[in-house]
């Protein structure tokens, strides 16, 4: 059962995931926080993490045509940590499109004639969903390439979303419209996060249907 004490700190950095998630439906990220460790794992969930692992098994050995830019490196399952964001997380995998590692950009190196226009770093996320263009989904690759911009100082002006298991590649352009939602849904989870109150559940009922707290949400259901 969920606790009755509040499970939130306020000095809790939030993971990228539960942003995803919040977005989804803030009572995910309250449940989840509550049950730690006895958090319900969905078929469907599992599923996801083995088509993610293949996924990275497979693109080890590939280029980069299949994102139609030049680059140098790929590195999986990376972390990021933005203390000055109150965010942290795991980039499925960064794209280093020069040989400038993201550590020396963090020291401040830059390639020789680099334009600020040319991004050194491109996140990507493997989704095994064909809605991949949901708000949810765009949110978290914004909040990595927001997080990656803070940390190396250079511009992340898009990043990649591969729809699995057919591998179809979606490029999202982080806006200035995309930005600002990102920044009005970090305040209001950080908010969420300190308030003694059950956040509210999605208005979307359809997403109840398989969730995995379904049990919870009594005045929903
Ligand atoms: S059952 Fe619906 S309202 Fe409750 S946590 Fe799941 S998605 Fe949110």
């Amino acid at each position: 059962m969920v606790n009755e004490t509040h499970p939130y700190a306020q000095a809790d950095i939030v993971s990228v995931s539960e942003l995803r998630q919040w977005s989804y439906c803030p009572r995910v990220v309250w449940y989840g926080r509550s049950m730690g460790d006895y958090r319900p794992t969905s078929g469907a969930m599992k599923a996801g993490i083995d088509a993610e692992a293949e996924r990275q098994r497979l693109e080890t050995r590939r280029g980069f045509s299949q994102y139609g830019i030049t680059a140098v490196d790929k590195r999986f399952q990376f972390s990021v940590r933005s203390d000055s964001l109150g965010l942290a997380g795991r980039i499925d995998c960064l794209i280093e499109t020069t040989d400038v590692t993201f550590e020396e950009a963090q020291a401040g190196l830059r390639p020789n004639e680099w334009n600020w226009d040319d991004p050194l770093f491109v996140p990507v996320e493997y989704k095994t969903t064909f809605r991949v263009q949901q708000k949810h989904n765009v949110m978290q690759l914004a909040a990595y390439a927001r997080m990656l911009e803070s940390l190396t100082g250079t511009a992340v002006p898009f990043g990649f979303i591969v729809m699995l298991p057919e591998e179809e590649v979606l490029k999202i352009e982080i806006s200035s419209e995309i930005k600002r939602s990102l920044d009005f849904l970090i305040e209001e989870v950080q908010r969420g996060l300190v308030s003694d109150e059950l956040p509210r559940p999605t208005p979307h009922s359809g997403k109840c249907q398989n969730c995995e707290f379904r049990r919870f949400c009594n005045d929903v259901w």
